[in-house]
């Protein structure tokens, strides 16, 4: 059984791309067969696992736009049992071109339907809006991981994101589900971020993950050597907590 799974929040910089490439990474590394989505127009986690992208034949893009089977799209990276959907730039005039479309918001849910088989896990990495980009992932996607940043007004706009949940349960895919709230860039040193994490667990209670992601470094080098954590530096603390957290979202199957 194959599970799909979006990454959203839409804020920016909370961690969403971190943990699309390293948690795909993690999973892959316990063995499962992983698929990025990079469904952002700024194409991060398509860089994160050493694409060029003037080297994509096909991206996420020619997918949803020009009917492309997914099949053809899907590029493999340096760890073993990771694939990816990329994204280029291209996709930013997405959002657009979908508006007068049928059926915009399924686009993506009948692409993935196709490719869906040959994987246990396909991760969707979301743009920082609540736009139809991600009103696709949410609509193609079995639960979704939210990142939360540890830092000043953390629950910030989470209502925004919570009731587009809400609007994608109703009218679009009812079965979607929370399938955890991860803190992220947590630093030991400050009581801010322990209230955070308070705060968070009382408004999200058992959905918050027990694995929660500190601020380290080489977990923001990686993205630059085009590398997951778990290759670029496996003994780190970063890439501890993520296969962590793979083990943690594996429990839940
Ligand atoms: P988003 O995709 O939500 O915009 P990113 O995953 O791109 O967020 O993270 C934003 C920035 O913070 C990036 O430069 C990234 O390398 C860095 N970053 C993310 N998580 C961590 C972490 N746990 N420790 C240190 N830096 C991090
Ligand atoms: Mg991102």
């Amino acid at each position: 059984m194959s599970k799909i799974i979006a990454v959203a929040n839409q804020k920016g910089g909370v961690g969403k791309t971190t943990t699309s490439v390293n948690l795909g990474a993690g999973l892959a590394s316990l063995g499962k067969r992983v698929l990025l989505v990079d469904i952002d127009p700024q194409g991060n986690t398509t860089s994160g696992v050493g694409i060029n992208k003037a080297d994509v034949p096909n991206c996420i893009y020619d997918v949803l736009i020009n009917e492309v089977d997914p099949n053809e799209a899907i590029m493999p990276t340096q760890v073993e049992g990771l694939h990816i959907i990329p994204a280029t730039i291209q996709l930013a005039g997405a959002e657009i071109e979908l508006v007068p479309t049928i059926s915009r918001e399924l686009r993506l849910k009948k692409s993935l339907q196709l490719v869906k088989d040959r994987y246990d896990y396909i991760l969707i990495d979301c743009p920082p809006s609540l736009g139809i980009l991600t009103l696709n992932s949410l609509t193609a996607s079995d639960s979704v991981i939210i990142p939360i940043q540890c830092e000043y007004y953390a629950l910030e706009g989470l209502s925004q994101l919570l009731n587009t949940v809400r609007l994608v349960q109703k009218h679009l895919n009812t079965s979607l589900q929370i399938e955890g709230v991860l803190l992220t860039m947590f630093d030991a040193r400050t009581n801010l971020g322990i209230q955070v994490i308070e705060e968070v667990k009382k408004y999200f209670q058992n959905k918050v993950y027990q694995t929660i992601i500190p601020r380290n470094v080489r977990l923001s080098e990686a993205p630059s050597h085009g590398q997951s954590i778990i290759t670029y530096d496996p003994r780190s603390r970063g890439a501890e907590v993520y296969i962590e957290l793979a083990k943690e979202v594996v429990s839940y199957e």
